[in-house]
């Protein structure tokens, strides 16, 4: 039999040696230790010899199971999960940095991650090098100087810029860097980073993976030999994923083909509706055909994702009076969830910059993140629609 689609997958894949007493699905293991009657079987298992569980720290059933169904869904040797996805790449980036080695990235990853790289890599004497996001040459020369960890993100937050992922890697690997890539914001659906050449995959499953914004949750997925490394970490550290937020992660990553196609769809159509309203600026979209990272993300996705961005004229203001009006759209700082979810990237994902910060990084204060929901399609357009319309005159005609 030829191995199964990626959408039989989701659904199938990494639950079967988690399953007890029949169930059809994977139950959810309230149990922080697993007794032994036999001490030889309990030492077994404690060191490793023998297929079990010993402590919740460590591993649980349920956690098992999320970690092998990402594990699958991602291509990789092995998976480990952690309570969040900054856990996900602290414990990561914990394990792989010591003082006095070198890590390059780019200036747009996600706030969190760029505060550990500002704000606690520097701490510790871990240089760190941030580039400008889509800068090939830059990226290539910085790493040719040498590197402990090349750090990617690919689309970014929230101006979704792309980064070529394989010729990063490729350029990574000369140096012997261990490769990270972000993906977040594409899933697996959309983009396989291992397939790129890359080492490690990060997720924060409290995204697209877990898609209801009702559970927090990361994972990193890669070679056997680093992902056992991480794991090793972790458990000590004890960023553990719970196993009820486990259960819930695994539950959404059944409908995850289904999801993404359909947000997919969505932020295609909305990126190109929003370019009709005389209010809207600029519109950000790896799928639009104008946006400068179009032909490698057609290159290395198969889908462009969910997540878009707009900037209005008229600033924050015109942004107070819009996103309100939004019918269909949480106003929030989460995304890749079932419902629509608004913000401005003031308040969302830049946050802990000054406005001048944000301007240096190519952020407008009216910039609006988008992630499209999987509602119908024709709904999100006209709640956009009246939104606009209900605009005060003086802000939607403001050039
Ligand atoms: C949200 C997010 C994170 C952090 O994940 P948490 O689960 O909130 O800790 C990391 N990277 C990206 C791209 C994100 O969107």
């Amino acid at each position: 039999m030829k191995e199964a689609k990626f959408g039989t997958k989701s659904i199938w894949a990494g639950e079967k040696d988690s399953l007890a007493f029949g169930a059809t699905q994977v139950p959810v293991v309230h149990s922080v230790s697993f007794g032994y009657d036999d001490m030889d079987d309990w030492y077994e298992v404690a060191i490793g010899n023998k297929k079990g569980h010993i402590y919740g720290r460590n591993t649980n059933p349920t956690v098992e199971a999320f970690e092998e169904k990402i594990r699958i869904l991602e291509g990789a040797e092995a998976a480990t999960s952690f309570s969040t996805g900054m856990a996900a790449i602290s414990n990561t980036l914990g394990t792989l940095l010591h003082p006095g080695d070198r890590i390059v990235s780019i200036k747009d990853t996600y706030g969190g991650t760029n505060k550990i790289f500002t704000e606690f890599l520097p701490q510790l004497n871990i240089d760190v090098m941030l580039c400008d996001t889509g800068d090939h040459e830059a990226i290539e020369q910085e790493i040719e100087k040498g590197c402990k960890v090349l750090y990617l993100e690919s689309p970014t937050n929230p101006t979704v810029k792309i980064t070529d992922i394989k010729r990063m890697a490729q350029a990574g690997k000369a140096v012997g860097a261990t490769v990270i890539v972000d993906n977040t914001f594409a899933t697996p659906v959309n983009q396989n980073p291992i397939e790129l050449g890359v080492d490690l995959v990060i997720h924060s499953a409290t995204k697209f993976l877990g898609g209801h914004a009702d559970a927090l949750g990361g994972a990193v997925c890669g070679s056997k030999e680093l992902v056992e490394k991480i794991y090793h970490y972790r458990e000590i550290n004890g960023a553990t994923l719970d196993p009820m937020a486990a259960y819930l992660l695994l539950r959404g990553m059944k409908t995850l083909k289904l999801r993404i196609d359909k947000q997919n769809q969505n932020a295609q159509e909305i990126a190109e509706f929003l370019k009709q309203f005389e209010v809207v600026e600029d519109v950000y979209y790896p799928g639009l055909a104008e946006h400068a990272g179009h032909d490698i993300a057609k290159q290395q996705m198969k889908g462009f994702g969910g997540m878009l961005s707009f900037a209005v004229k008229g600033g924050v203001d015109t942004v107070r009076h819009l996103l309100p009006k939004l019918k269909y759209a949480n106003r929030a700082a989460n995304l890749g969830s079932v419902e629509t979810v608004v913000g401005p990237a003031r308040t969302t994902s830049h946050v802990e910059c000054t406005p001048a910060e944000r301007a240096a990084m190519g952020i407008p204060e009216g910039l609006i993140r988008y992630s499209a929901g999987i509602e119908d399609i024709e709904d999100l357009k006209q709640d956009l629609e009246q939104a606009f319309q209900a605009l005060p005159r003086d802000l939607a005609v403001q050039s």
